[in-house]
């Protein structure tokens, strides 16, 4: 192959290749240019939120224009648009269909907000599609979430369809209330403009609506300055009505007729009805039948083949009375015949709506009887457990106070008795020196001879006085006497042993009863107890001073255990002590034989080898 074809071959596919590559790139840069970004769609999607109801021909457009980019569109941009497609089927009279699609947006949307606001339209739509059941059920839903909602646009939505549609079942009060909130959390916004829409709805219903009141004027002042015709013009129709009423037709017919053009521009068919069938009633009461009919057989005209309307009976009854007037009996009993059936079916409609909004509020009322009624048994059984608690608690407070009480008694009974005794025993003892003093000596000695006397045993008395003892007195004092005297029966009392009693009669004066003791042993334990008291001279430690005792013994026996003869016997022993020269023992009985002579010349009655104590 020739070098000069070679590079003319070469030049032509370069020329071919720069055409290709300049081809690629327009066709890049074009597509560029068709697609739009997705902040221009979301603007378009915002944009077309926000007109929906004010300009629908631009909404519709803009909603056009997100549809050739339906590849493009994120997850967010598809819902929105399903939502305002769905929208605009409820806007255009399509209900059932709008209804299906508000569902599936309320089922896939992630968006809070949208799905609430998508459930505010869906009742709406079910109200004008007839479906009163499923409205007020979902309105039942909705207005319970209502206080978890925080989007201000969502909760707007949710106070309007709450009013609304009370409004429709007749239940004005509740719809003035929720008007109330509507107005009072969105002032100056969209929300103030439908809440003022509402307040003279509801008062034309209850008939108090004035025309030229400052309800009025300022619910079409809101409005406008929102730009929501619709709203503004349903304010007109009411208005329009009341005014009917009053038989101000032609101010009626001037107050719509003025807005005609605005009307006709919203595109929405429940608005446009009815200002038509207005128009109509005015112009035939003012006795103007053309236009009258005129404007009722474009209510007729613009009828949704399943939807039966106040507007649409209206306009077949004005349509059959024009007939009549022109004397067109044929035209007039057909639509007597529409009028009648179209008016029937309102009526059940309406029944319908009032009987269905009756059965969801008492289904809503039985579930929160019962829910109530489930409130109260709980808190019956969270008292009762209360109570059960209370009653433990109370029944252990009693048994405290009762074991408490029980404690106090016992401690009383103890500490009387405690003191009973203590009393007891200090009116039984001798106030200086603690032995048994005269009165009790002399009761338990007389006791225990009776004893004696019944089991016939052996029982001795010993009875001893201090010698010399006023001198003692005289010499030391009163007091030293009185330490002689405690000393000399402290002494005495380390003898004692099981039956023998102990006891101060006198002054200077001791007694001993010895149960089961006879008379020689009585003896020598009176010689014991000489000794001893005559010992205790050193321990009293009071110079010059010789302590003696004289000791008279006698056995009851011999006194027929009577103690005072026995008392007797001892004394006259003692006496004879005393008479003897002192410091000794002398035993009453006449036999007893002196077996030897004491130290101190007591005389004694048994040997030495009998010398141990009792
Ligand atoms: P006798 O040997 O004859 O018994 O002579 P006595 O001095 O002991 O007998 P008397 O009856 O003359 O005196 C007894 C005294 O004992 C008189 C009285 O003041 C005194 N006396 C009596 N009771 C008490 C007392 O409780 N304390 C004191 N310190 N002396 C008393
Ligand atoms: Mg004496
Ligand atoms: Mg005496």
């Amino acid at each position: 192959m020739p070098a000069e074809t070679r590079h003319g071959l070469s030049r032509a596919a370069r020329r071919f290749a720069s055409v290709g590559l300049f081809l690629l790139l327009s066709l890049l840069v074009t597509h560029k240019a068709l697609t739009a970004s997705s902040d221009q769609i979301n603007q378009w999607l915002t944009d077309a939120d926000r007109v929906k109801s004010s300009d629908y021909t631009r909404f519709a457009s803009l909603l056009n224009q997100v549809d050739v980019e339906t590849d493009s569109l994120s997850s967010s941009q598809r819902q929105l648009l399903a939502f305002l497609r769905a929208w605009q089927r409820n806007y255009t009279g399509e209900f059932d269909q709008a209804i299906v699609e508000f569902k599936n947006v309320i089922d896939h949307a992630d968006d809070e907000v949208l799905r609430t606001r998508a459930g505010a339209a869906m009742i709406n739509a079910m109200a004008i599609a007839r479906r009163y059941s499923e409205a007020y059920s979902y309105l039942d839903l909705l207005v319970e979430r209502l206080p978890q909602i925080g989007d201000a646009k969502a909760r707007d939505q949710i106070l309007h369809v709450a009013a609304l549609l009370n409004n429709e079942a007749g239940q004005y009060e509740l719809a003035l209330d929720y008007s109330a909130k509507l107005l009072s959390q969105s002032l100056g916004g969209r929300g103030e403009c439908m809440a003022r829409q509402l307040l003279v709805q509801t008062q034309y219903e209850l008939d108090q609506l004035e025309p030229d009141g400052a309800e009025v004027s300022q619910a079409i002042s809101v409005c406008e300055r929102n730009v929501e015709p619709i709203f503004t013009n349903f304010v007109r129709v009411f208005v329009a009505r009341r005014l009917i009423d009053r038989h101000q037709y032609k101010e009626a017919a001037a107050l719509l007729g003025g807005k005609y053009d605005e009307i006709q521009a919203t595109r929405y068919p429940r608005l446009t009805t009815e200002v038509d069938v207005l128009l109509a009633q005015a112009f035939f009461s003012s006795g103007d039948i053309f236009q009258a009919k005129a404007y009722a057989l474009r209510v007729v005209d613009r009828r949704v083949a399943t939807e039966v309307t106040d507007p649409l009976v209206s306009a077949y009854k004005l349509l059959y009375q024009v007939a009549l007037q022109q004397g067109d009996e044929r035209t007039a009993l057909s639509y007597h015949e529409k009028y009648a059936e179209a008016d029937r079916k309102n009526i059940d409609d309406v029944s319908a709506r009032s009987l269905a909004y009756q059965m969801v509020r008492h289904q809503s009322i039985a579930n929160r009887l019962q829910i109530e009624t489930l409130n109260k048994q709980n808190q019956v059984l969270q008292l009762e457990q209360q109570l059960g608690a209370k009653a433990a608690e109370t029944s252990r407070l009693y048994i405290a106070l009762l074991v408490a009480g029980l404690l106090m008694v016992f401690l009383w009974a103890f500490h009387t008795k405690r003191r009973q005794l203590h009393f007891r025993r200090l009116s039984q003892q001798d106030g200086l020196t603690g032995v048994d003093n005269r009165p009790h000596f002399l009761d338990i000695a007389q006791r225990s001879l009776d004893e004696c006397r019944r089991g016939s045993r052996e029982c001795t008395l010993i009875l001893f006085d201090l010698d010399h003892f006023k001198m003692i007195n005289d010499r030391h004092g009163h007091a030293a006497g009185d330490i002689v005297l405690k000393q000399v029966s402290a002494v005495c009392r380390t003898y004692l042993r099981p039956n023998q009693y102990f006891g101060r009669i006198g002054g200077e004066e001791f007694a001993l009863l010895l149960v089961d003791c006879g008379l020689e042993r009585a003896q020598l334990f009176a010689e014991q107890l000489r000794q001893a008291v005559a010992a205790t001279n050193a321990a009293a430690g009071l110079d010059g001073v010789v302590i003696s005792a004289s000791f008279g013994v006698a056995a009851a026996s011999e006194s027929d255990y009577e103690l005072r003869q026995l008392m007797a016997r001892a004394d006259a022993a003692m006496y004879v002590a005393k008479r003897d020269g002192r410091n000794r023992v002398v035993v009453s009985h006449p036999d007893a034989v002196p077996l030897r002579l004491g130290r101190s010349g007591i005389v004694a009655i048994v040997d030495d080898a009998r010398l141990t104590r009792p």
